[in-house]
């Protein structure tokens, strides 16, 4: 790797996000270090500097589509493109089983369609190249469309998450407001949802649904124009969304993303991982 390798990481001012950061610096990478605050963002890229790794900041809060367009317009002049873009913002505000409107919409807008709206506009960012461009998103176990604990009891709508046939953009877009719908007037705790940290778990099912989404219609570009797409869960990790609970340190949450940013090759793509192994959606 060189620095001429530009890699993207959102909500990379702390936590699981700063990490990949500077594992991924530290190969030798371009990384553009991204925080919705400019202030924390500035001091978390200047430690790397520091450290004498190759990091820029950019502001970039990825709700807010002005952000996203003015990042977007920033690296085409700055850079021309980019060569890897890791998805890692998010935010979680459940304790257990309990959903309110406000957290429950902010956590489907963040998630799923902020992480949604950044794959979008990185896209027609992202250069060609021998060994294909990357997107990975940091997503969660918590996710899994077939766990055997924590998922959707309505089995048809699994069916159609599930089949490649019936997935849709639209399907996914409908689940998140059927259940934000049912949040607001009272009746999502008989729709059938997952049973904890409901609304964060169905936010990281649809950002890893969208991964495979992404895959189907990224695989039709010819050689040299690929890019690969994949979902990974860092393990419980501690950061400030555990409350430093956790089983590994940051580092080590961060290693599965690293590791899917920089390996080359198709055979990856579409796929789910944890720990450098595929794991079930
Ligand atoms: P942190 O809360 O420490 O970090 C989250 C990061 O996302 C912060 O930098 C935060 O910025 C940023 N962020 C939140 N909203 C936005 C936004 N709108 N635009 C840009 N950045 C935003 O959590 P973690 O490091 O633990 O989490 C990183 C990722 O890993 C998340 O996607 C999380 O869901 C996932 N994950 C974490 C697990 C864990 O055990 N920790 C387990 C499974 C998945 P700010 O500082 O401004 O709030």
């Amino acid at each position: 790797w060189t620095s001429d390798t530009v890699a993207v990481v959102t909500g990379a001012n702390r936590g699981i996000g700063f990490e990949i950061a500077h594992q991924l610096a530290f190969h030798g990478l371009t990384v553009i270090l991204t925080s919705r605050v400019t202030g924390v963002g500035e001091e978390a890229a200047k430690v790397l500097q520091e450290g004498g790794l190759s990091v820029v900041f950019h502001q970039l809060d990825i709700v807010d589509p002005s952000s996203i367009e003015a990042f977007s317009k920033w690296i085409k002049e700055t850079y021309g493109g980019i060569d890897i873009v890791v998805n890692n913002a998010g935010v979680n505000f459940n304790a257990g089983s309990d959903n309110s409107v406000e957290f429950a919409e902010k956590v489907i807008a963040t998630n799923y369609y902020g992480t949604k709206n950044m794959i979008k506009a990185m896209i027609p960012l992202m250069r060609p190249s021998d060994s294909g461009a990357r997107i990975v998103n940091v997503s969660s176990r918590l996710g899994r469309l077939n766990g055997r604990r924590n998922r959707i009891g309505n089995i048809d709508l699994r069916k159609k998450l599930e089949d490649d046939e019936s997935l849709s953009e639209e399907l996914i877009d409908q689940t998140m407001n059927t259940f934000l719908e049912q949040v607001k007037d009272g009746s999502w705790k008989e729709g059938g949802w997952p049973q904890v940290f409901t609304d964060y778990s169905l936010s990281k099912l649809a950002v890893n649904a969208y991964t495979r989404l992404m895959w189907r219609t990224l695989s039709e570009r010819p050689e040299g124009h690929k890019i690969y797409v994949t979902c990974c869960c860092p393990g419980w990790v501690k950061t400030a969304m555990t409350g430093w609970a956790g089983h590994t340190n940051p580092e080590e949450g961060a290693d599965t993303a690293v590791w899917l940013a920089l390996l080359p090759g198709p055979s990856i793509s579409g796929k789910f991982f944890a720990e450098r192994r595929e794991i079930n959606f």
